[in-house]
């Protein structure tokens, strides 16, 4: 059977951890979006809140009403909000980061509607990844206009597009300096400004001058920073593993999965793993892409990573069906895994479906 074990004890050391490298007076933004980066919003939230975060934050609201209806009543903020859920973001008390002018306006009526006032926003300001964001002109709009909307704004926020880049980063540098030009703007029209937060969970470790009031950190607390030395000081809380639920012997020349996908260069063992491409194992492992860990040693993925299924080969290594395989661990990392596959941690983490069972050690 497939397993994912969460380790809880390790998401307190990471979060302990990155705490720890800030000024007492910077809060805490914990990123729980895709569901924990694929591990289970829920339990992870509830967890993280019992730690003393400051935030949730998601990307788009049915994730926060989710958190909502497991009875999770902090401020949570939605990075991505969509017209759709205009409403639904205002029912559930959720916090809108607003980034388009169309977008304040359309959410402006619908509080208006609804009677509420002074609520919970914050604005997206894009700095240089042009993914999302105000510009510095669209910013000078809204503080212009400020008065005539039932906002609360609690906080203006950038995002780095680069920030665990080895320092110094001119492409970062830039991106810095316009968001802090924002800053002062921001701060000359609030009586009490809002709070002022950059920086992710790579941003934090490379550029502690700059957690300002807030940092947002995701893969951190699951045990990743986007460079060895500092994810030497995290600990990854997931571990994923299977057994082997059937082993064939197959002669030289035989082929292996779909497609014949894999041809054995001399007879071989090839072990058969519970867990595919549904799975979140994506076709880019397989043929010779990728190994798991079996009794110490590494199977690497043959032929086609089939749906439900993958084969790995075991002609160098003593095992029988039941054993047990690595996929990842502490010491063979999700990182180092997805690495293999040409990907990263994020979307390896982000990939893995459902219908893995979860496992929570406390
Ligand atoms: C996902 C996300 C984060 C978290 O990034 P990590 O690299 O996982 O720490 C922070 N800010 C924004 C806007 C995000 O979308």
């Amino acid at each position: 059977m497939t397993q994912l074990h969460l380790d809880l004890t390790k998401l307190t050391h990471n979060y302990t951890t990155i705490k720890g490298r800030l000024a007492a007076s910077t809060k805490m933004m914990s990123v729980v979006k895709a569901d924990a980066y694929g591990l289970g919003a829920v339990t992870i939230a509830k967890h993280l809140l019992d730690l003393g975060t400051d935030w949730l934050a998601v990307a788009y609201a049915q994730e926060g009403i989710a958190l909502r209806n497991a009875g999770i009543e902090c401020p949570i903020i939605v990075f991505y909000p969509q017209y759709e859920s205009i409403d639904s973001i205002i029912d559930y008390a959720l916090e809108p980061a607003l980034f388009t002018p169309p977008f304040i306006e359309a959410f402006a009526k619908a509080l208006n509607q609804k009677n509420k006032t002074n609520y919970p926003v914050h604005l997206k300001c894009n700095t240089g990844l042009n993914r999302i964001g105000l510009s510095g002109t669209e910013v000078d709009h809204f503080l212009s206009k400020k008065l005539d909307y039932p906002f609360q704004l609690k906080s203006v926020y950038s995002h780095l597009g680069a920030s665990e880049n080895t320092r110094p980063c001119d492409f970062t540098q830039k991106q810095i300096t316009a968001f802090l030009s924002i800053k002062e703007k921001v701060k000359k029209t609030y009586s009490s400004p809002p709070l002022f937060h950059l920086l992710n969970t790579s941003g934090i470790f490379n550029y502690p001058e700059l957690h300002l009031d807030l940092v947002r950190t995701g893969i951190g607390l699951y045990g990743f920073a986007n460079q060895a030395a500092w994810d030497q000081l995290l600990l990854p809380i997931a571990q994923l593993s299977s057994t082997i639920v059937q082993i064939h012997n197959v002669q030289k020349g035989d082929s292996v999965g779909y497609n014949q996908g894999w041809i054995a260069e001399r007879d071989s063992r090839i072990g058969v793993l519970p867990l595919g491409h549904a799975d979140g194992i994506s076709r880019q492992f397989g043929k010779g892409v990728g190994g798991v860990w079996i009794n110490g040693n590494r199977a690497p993925i043959v032929g086609n990573v089939c749906m439900d299924m993958l084969m790995v080969d075991l002609t160098e290594i003593s095992c029988q069906p039941s054993d047990q395989a690595i996929i990842f661990d502490q010491q063979h990392t999700a990182s180092d895994f997805a690495e293999q596959a040409g990907t990263i941690s994020y979307e390896l983490m982000t990939s893995l479906s459902p219908r893995i069972q979860r496992t929570i050690l406390k």
